[in-house]
């Protein structure tokens, strides 16, 4: 077989046997492919697509890419929970500690910044010290004594996952629904949970632009992991506007630490308790929204997460002082560049992924796979959607270090034309769409 007969194959809009994507993935991962045939192999799945039967396959071969991890010996249930991705969207910092305090285990295996999207895994490691890359039974010791573990893929654990990932974040090859499927769920599948809650986004910030793909999209997914098993349960959520105030990798450490101590954005808050009440559901801690939501809420008023949250600082090597004094602990920024408001009226629109580049752009995220991100750099969102603005009022706080004036130029371009104001209340946007089971 040969790499340059597999991407012609896929590229004239062929099917690919398993054997032929067996052979693409593994050789990538050997090194016996190169990273051009395999960004080639990308765009030509991305362009025609991929059937459904080909994406289990994808799937499949990246999760049995390294180990499969068995958490049998845990005791509890084990639940975790995905977000296709978006700007802002540091949910999983809050939810992992705070469900873990509830009772429920979360084996959460993430996945670094994508497109312009943040990752969870470059968030926590803007926590100096902070370690994603635990062994499996450095992991499976820390889910037995706290019940919670937030890592990213390794050499041992879906390994395809990690390569094939961090290319397709600098090649334009992210918003495809299979490899967007087959990327979340071999993770997923791997990290030995007994279900899952994805947080599947839509709206101009997200990979999946429009209602109908990010249906597809979870759709797929809840029977990609209902075949294998687990116990499934999607929400397709709005993303068209950055979720809470906070763009960039510490800056979302600081803004979680605040949701912890009980404070912090409405929107954030919201879907945590939206996310982390059905994650309840599904570990069978309670049935019913109402009632998870309240025990969630006790979790937080009594610092009980926050707590956990530092315990899992502490056994990844952070330093737990940062849930108290995050100034003193996280890294930041030099300087600051604060966006006014050209108008009065309302706010009424975001173009929510130009603010996910021009973070890029403040080196808040890679632009190229061997860059190197600035931990401290991002942007504060002063207003919301629906908020009224009065000209000159500020709009954004750019945060950067030492930065090309091309970079900063472009931020500030991306973010000045990246709002709508008008002279009537806009509708407001709902929160959640809809609920996938
Ligand atoms: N999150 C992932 O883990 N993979 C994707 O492809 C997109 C979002």
């Amino acid at each position: 077989m040969r790499a340059y007969d597999i991407i012609f194959k896929k590229r004239n809009g062929e099917k690919l046997s398993p054997e032929e994507l067996e052979f693409i993935v593994t050789g990538f991962i050997r090194e016996t492919i190169p990273d051009y045939q395999m960004a080639a192999f990308l765009m030509a799945a991305f362009i025609q697509g991929l059937d459904d039967e080909e994406t289990a396959n994808l799937t499949r071969i990246m999760l049995y890419s390294g180990r499969v991890i068995d958490l049998a010996e845990i005791r509890g249930p084990k639940i975790d929970k995905h977000s296709t991705g978006g700007v802002g969207d540091g949910i999983s910092l809050v939810l992992a500690p705070l469900v873990a305090s509830c009772g429920v285990v979360v084996p959460m295996m993430s996945g670094r910044g994508l497109g312009h999207t943040g990752g969870t895994l470059d968030k926590l490691e803007s926590i100096p010290g902070f370690r994603v890359n635990l062994s499996v039974e450095e992991f499976k010791k820390q889910l037995s004594a706290i019940g919670v573990a937030m890592i990213g893929q390794t050499e041992d654990v879906c390994p395809a996952d990690k390569k094939i990932y961090a290319l397709r974040d600098v090649t334009a090859t992210v918003d495809s629904i299979s490899l967007i499927a087959a990327s979340i769920m071999s993770k997923k599948l791997a990290e030995g949970a007994d279900g899952l809650v994805l947080d599947v986004k839509t709206g101009n910030g997200a990979f999946m632009t429009g209602r109908d793909s990010a249906r597809a999209l979870a759709r797929a997914m809840v029977s990609i992991g209902k075949l294998s098993g687990k116990k499934m349960l999607a929400i397709i959520s709005d993303m068209n506007q950055p979720l809470g105030r906070m763009v960039g990798n510490a800056l979302e450490i600081g803004q979680a630490i605040e949701v912890l101590h009980g404070n912090g954005p409405g929107d954030f808050q919201k879907l945590v308790l939206e996310l982390g009440g059905r994650m309840l559901i599904l570990g069978k801690i309670v049935s019913d929204l109402d009632n998870a939501k309240k025990i969630l809420q006790e979790k937080i008023k009594k610092k009980e997460a926050l707590k956990k949250f530092a315990e899992m600082v502490k056994w990844q090597g952070g330093d737990p002082e940062v849930v108290v004094n995050p100034q003193k602990v996280l890294p930041t920024a030099k300087k600051e560049e604060v966006i006014v408001a050209r108008e009065d009226g309302w706010l009424s629109g975001y173009v929510t992924r130009d603010i996910g580049v021009a973070a890029i752009y403040l080196r808040a995220g890679r632009e190229k796979k061997e860059d190197t991100i600035d931990y401290s750099a991002g942007i504060r969102i002063e207003k919301k959607i629906g908020d009224i603005v009065r000209k000159g009022e500020p709009l954004f706080r750019l945060y950067y270090n030492d930065l090309a004036a091309e970079n900063l130029a472009m931020a500030r371009r991306l973010i000045q034309n990246s709002i709508t104001i008008t002279s009537t209340r806009p509708p407001e946007l709902p929160l959640i769409y809809e609920e996938i089971k």
